[in-house]
């Protein structure tokens, strides 16, 4: 089981929920994880159930970040904007910053969330099956 986040900035929220929909096959087994307005549009259109946290601009990157930050988080999909600028660009520095610290595989356009999806698949992710298992204090 992965821990997987959702991001999506408000003019990318239908490509999310499009993708998430032709994905959920894929998601259903996964721990879900999302900011606060994204989680919603995508449950309203699928049968997935998320854990959503603050809306982006309120602070939702940063509680995500915190996740990644321990390493926790498993795949994030944050599909920005590029072509608008964003109250929360800072927070959302600081969550693609976190996410090259720890190595944890992040796709901020469709294209490379596909690819990912499709690796989820196949079973590629295994390996932080063991980033988990091996975690300084995972047993204690
Ligand atoms: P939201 O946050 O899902 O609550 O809209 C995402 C964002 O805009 O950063």
């Amino acid at each position: 089981m992965l821990k997987i986040a959702f991001i999506a900035h408000d003019r990318k929220k239908d490509e999310m929920v499009n993708f998430v929909i032709a994905y959920e096959h894929v998601f259903v087994p996964h721990k879900l994880y999302s900011t606060g307005t994204t989680g919603t549009r995508i449950m309203e259109q699928t049968n997935l159930t998320i854990h959503r946290f603050m809306s982006g601009p309120l602070g939702g990157d940063q509680q995500i970040g915190a996740l990644v930050a321990e390493n926790e988080m498993d795949l994030i999909i944050f599909l920005r904007d590029p072509l608008m600028a964003q109250p929360h660009e800072p927070d959302i520095i600081a969550l693609l910053r976190l996410c090259d610290v720890q190595g944890i595989p992040v796709a901020t356009n469709i294209a490379t969330a596909e690819v990912l999806v499709k690796a989820i698949e196949r079973g590629d992710f295994a390996w932080r099956e063991l980033v988990h298992k091996y975690k300084p204090g995972a047993d204690e």
